[in-house]
């Protein structure tokens, strides 16, 4: 199936809409009736799944994927470096008259073996047991890309230990499931059998021309860049934010957009972002472990495309300074199996008893959870983002609103709450309709924010998979949940057992809550006051993962046992610090072996126009030429400071060290500083030295060429 030939662009959208993927439909075409019913049964309701079966699904899967062109097949799964992993097998099988044929067995479908030994795994699988597993997951439909047929899987170690992200994932979604059900039976929903979370999560993004990328190191080892004098313009204009999309950039987002679509990812929106060369993708919400392989699939689609246009697209957080970074916010929701959101409000939401509990649980739940929250958006990429008014700040929070913030203070003060009424926008203009208004205004500088009937969460990354950020949450509401339905499995009047506990939630955790600027010192102030925690950075954040109150939670929920919590621990941290350790020997390269002759190139080049000028007319003061020779000399010795330190600091004994946590105290305290210095050097050279001399595309033409 080869991508974005003719017919395809001709295609109308609903028959390019999932067209390479095995979903619901061609099951059902494809499939023999009782074949699909099984297989239905383990999709919906987790039923074991038998050989039988198994292989008819094979066989229908290999027909149909080798009619789209397919030859190889993939147990597609996401490793613990939070990208995606595959190890493409080809159908044929050898015939005994020496031909081959196409087979694939229900035994492939469902599990693979492969080569575990290189994956992080935080020393939970020792080396000499290289075997791991990986385990088809029906609830995620199988695709084309290429020329294979992608099967999403669980990966888990030869001994059973979780090795991936996926599997902590739907473990944490049927967690919030069951508490959830819980909750219902106690207001008498007998029909519900699902509670599944949902999410959209918006993905921000740069474009910038392939050919300068290619010229710079930096973006190339660490998909940043690590030098760069700032350019005349930034985003103060705020012109880019909505703004017309470019015509290079609308034809990327349009292939992109159906290349998404035949995966059946639900591409919806499109536009500019704030920062020069920078955008934003957002689907269509769908069911959190679908929404987080889409994600992933997203990423990867999007660097493809814009390889084929010429560009690349820049996932990092923080690709330059001086400008914003990108983030995802996690647009998060639980829905019933019956179609109903359970974080709607409805029209009188004083009365609807389930929503203000669950609304309680969330909030308990952040509170007490609040640094798993901020652990669950961790990354050294993520560091140059929080906190700079850019993207929340590192202190987690919780934004409800004026009018659900009035209706919980009610509560607690045992006073009636009767509504605000319905606010309409009027526009004063007679040919434009009047609105009712939402009760919820939307507050950009919130990490956690009510945006109506879905929470918002909005510390994650750009880079990051979506899969932690909502294990944390799913298990911190279940656990909240399941505390509630302790107490309320016992009462007499449900109702005012839930104005009870919502009295109590407010009394303990409404600390919280805030519903004012964020980005402000006023709140950091504030926070303090209030006893909130501000993890500043991954390694401030990342040893509470392993509190016990945290392992407790895990382990209760059964989403990972602590040998797993600590193996995770040990990954992220371990990934810190082995991105800055990529980050500074890229530096310490481009500083020694390009800037630095450039540089002395230059100073040697006004010296020699010095020399010149002067033989022809001796008297010449030449003190533009004397003043920057001075002052290049001056910078190129610090420079050349800061390179010899900070490869010092590489070579210290801390760096290397096998406790990660010293090896991340001395990126964060020793190397992190030595970095920002030599680049202030660097940068601070650049815009002094004659553009040809200097080695690299400046910011300028990395963000105003397309
Ligand atoms: P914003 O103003 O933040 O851009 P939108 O209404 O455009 O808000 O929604 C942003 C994202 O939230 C979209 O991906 C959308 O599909 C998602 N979303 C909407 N409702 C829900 C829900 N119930 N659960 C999860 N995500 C949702
Ligand atoms: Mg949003």
């Amino acid at each position: 199936m080869t991508m974005g030939n003719c017919s395809e662009n001709r295609k109308s959208v609903p028959e390019l809409f999932g067209s390479a993927v095995f979903n619901d439909d061609v099951m059902m075409e494809r499939l023999p009736k009782d074949v699909y019913k099984s297989l239905r049964k383990t999709i919906d309701e987790g039923k074991e799944l038998d050989l039988t079966v198994a292989n008819a699904v094979a066989t229908a899967m290999k027909d149909w994927a080798v009619e789209l062109g397919a030859t190889h097949f993939t147990h597609w799964f996401q490793p613990l470096n939070g990208v995606t992993a595959e190890k493409h097998d080809s159908f044929i099988s050898p015939t005994s008259d020496g031909r081959v044929i196409m087979q694939f067995s229900g035994k492939e479908l469902i599990k693979g073996e492969p080569d575990a030994s290189s994956f992080p795994s935080g020393g939970l699988r020792a080396t000499f047991e290289a075997r791991g597993y990986t385990a088809w997951d029906p609830t995620s439909y199988a695709f084309i890309k290429g020329d294979s047929l992608y099967i999403p899987t669980a990966f888990c170690s030869y001994s059973g230990e979780v090795l991936d992200k996926k599997t902590p994932l739907l473990r944490s979604m049927e967690a919030l499931s069951t508490q959830a059900l819980r909750i219902l039976r106690l207001f008498g929903d007998q029909h519900t059998h699902q509670v599944t979370t949902t999410v959209g999560p918006e993905q921000e993004y740069f474009l910038i021309d392939k050919e300068l990328y290619r010229r710079r190191p930096d973006l190339i080892f660490c998909g940043r860049t690590l030098f760069g004098a700032k350019a005349p313009k930034g985003q103060e204009l705020e012109d880019h934010y909505y703004g017309a999309i470019k015509p290079r950039v609308a034809e990327f987002m349009r292939d992109l957009d159906r290349e998404l679509w035949k995966l059946g990812v639900l591409a919806k929106t499109k536009h500019n972002e704030v920062a020069p060369a920078q955008h934003e993708l957002a689907p269509i919400f769908t069911t959190t472990n679908i929404a987080c392989d889409h994600n992933q699939l997203t990423m990867e689609v999007m660097k493809n495309v814009a390889n084929r246009h010429g560009l690349v697209c820049l996932l990092h957080e923080k690709p330059f300074a001086g400008v914003s970074g990108s983030g995802k916010h996690n647009n998060w929701s639980l829905s019933t199996d019956t179609g109903k959101n359970l974080l709607d409000p409805g029209k009188r939401p004083w009365e609807n008893y389930p929503f203000l509990l669950i609304l309680a649980a969330v909030i308990k739940g952040a509170d007490e959870y609040q640094d798993l929250l901020r652990i669950s958006v961790a990354s050294a990429g993520n560091d140059h983002r929080l906190g700079a008014k850019e993207a929340p700040p590192t202190i987690i929070s919780m934004f409800l609103g004026d009018e659900l913030t009035a209706i919980l203070t009610a509560i607690e003060e045992g006073r009636a709450y009767d509504g605000a009424g319905e606010k309409k926008l009027e526009t004063g203009v007679r040919v434009l309709p009047d609105f009712s208004m939402d009760n919820t205004d939307r507050n950009r500088t919130s990490p956690f924010a009510f945006t109506g009937n879905k929470f918002e969460f909005r510390s994650l990354g750009s880079a990051i998979s979506i899969a932690c950020p909502n294990i944390m949450l799913n298990t911190i509401v279940a656990e909240e949940l399941s505390q509630f339905c302790a107490v309320l499995e016992g009462a007499e009047d449900i109702n005012a057992q839930v104005l009870e506990l919502v009295r109590q939630v407010m009394r303990e955790h409404k600390r919280i809550i805030f519903n004012g600027d964020g980005y402000s010192q006023a709140w950091r102030d504030e926070a303090k006051r209030r006893g909130l925690l501000n993890l500043a950075t991954t390694v401030d954040a990342l040893p509470r993962y392993l509190d016990q109150k945290n392992v407790a939670l895990f382990t209760r929920h059964k989403i990972y046992t602590e040998a797993e919590m600590e193996a995770r621990y040990e990954t992220i941290m371990e990934e810190y610090v082995k991105t800055l350790n990529i980050e500074s020997l890229t530096m310490a390269s481009m500083v020694r072996r390009e800037i630095f002759p450039a540089v002395s190139g230059y100073i040697c080049t006004l010296s020699q126009a010095v020399a010149a000028k002067r033989e022809v007319c001796p008297q010449l003061a030449c003190q533009g030429e004397t003043d920057l020779i001075q002052r290049l000399s001056a910078l190129l010795d610090t420079a050349y400071a800061g390179v010899e330190k900070l490869g010092g600091l590489l070579e210290a004994p801390a760096a290397g060290s096998k406790n990660v946590l010293t090896a991340g105290v001395h990126y964060r305290d020793q190397v992190i500083p030595a970095m920002n210095e030599l680049r202030a050097a660097v940068d601070e050279m650049e815009q002094q030295v004659s553009a040809e001399y200097w080695p690299y595309p400046s910011y300028a033409e990395l963000m105003y060429s397309i």
